[in-house]
């Protein structure tokens, strides 16, 4: 897996500082608020279970699957909710988590899904953010780390449901999309 990779943008170190930083900060905001924190499957399994253990705080977690790119490295600018929470959100304080924003319209999606349901308030913290990407208008509240317009994967990130188990997050060799071993 690890020969897969052309190179490393951020590694488990940076990544580790990253999780502690945001964790402490979100933490102070959120004190006493118990806040209902939210993670959007698949990608932001492995940046979520890292970020709440730094955060010495009352909370309660979810998750919820929605799906845009369907498998490629391209958002297919259509998003479909595949998995519900099942938590009820009426006049609670709201944060997703996500592995990475790109053109923004699942955040855009998911903000509305839950304003419709009535939360009290909503919040986003990323591990990532290609704001070059943005096609909608929307911004993450906590932002970890910035990345250039190319497709990352590691640290939950999959190309094809691959490579969300590396400990860090890279730029995939050309031969792994053209197939050529
Ligand atoms: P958006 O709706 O903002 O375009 O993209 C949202 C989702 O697409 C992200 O939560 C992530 O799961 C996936 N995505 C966006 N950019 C990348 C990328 O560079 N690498 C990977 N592996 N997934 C991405
Ligand atoms: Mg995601
Ligand atoms: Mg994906």
């Amino acid at each position: 897996m690890n020969n897969d990779i052309e190179k490393v943008l951020y590694s488990k170190e940076d990544i580790k500082k990253t999780c502690q930083k945001l964790g402490q900060k979100i933490a102070k905001q959120y004190a006493g608020k118990k806040p209902l924190v939210i993670g959007v499957l698949k990608g932001a399994i492995v940046f979520m279970t890292d970020l709440i253990r730094n955060m010495d705080i009352y909370m309660d977690i979810d998750f919820i699957d929605v799906s845009s790119y369907g498998g490629g490295t391209k958002s297919s600018g259509n998003v479909k909710l595949v998995k519900d929470i099942d938590t009820d959100v009426k006049g609670r304080n709201v944060l997703f988590i996500e592995d990475i924003i790109d053109t923004g319209r699942t955040l855009k999606y998911l903000k509305n899904l839950l304003m419709d349901r009535g939360a009290n308030s909503i919040h986003v913290c990323t591990l990532m953010d290609k704001p070059e990407g943005r096609l909608v208008d929307v911004k993450a509240d906590y932002v970890g780390l910035k990345v250039p317009n190319e497709f990352v994967v590691g640290y939950g990130m999959d190309y094809k449901e691959e490579y969300r188990n590396l400990p860090y997050v890279g730029v995939l060799k050309p031969r792994v999309y053209s197939n050529l071993n």
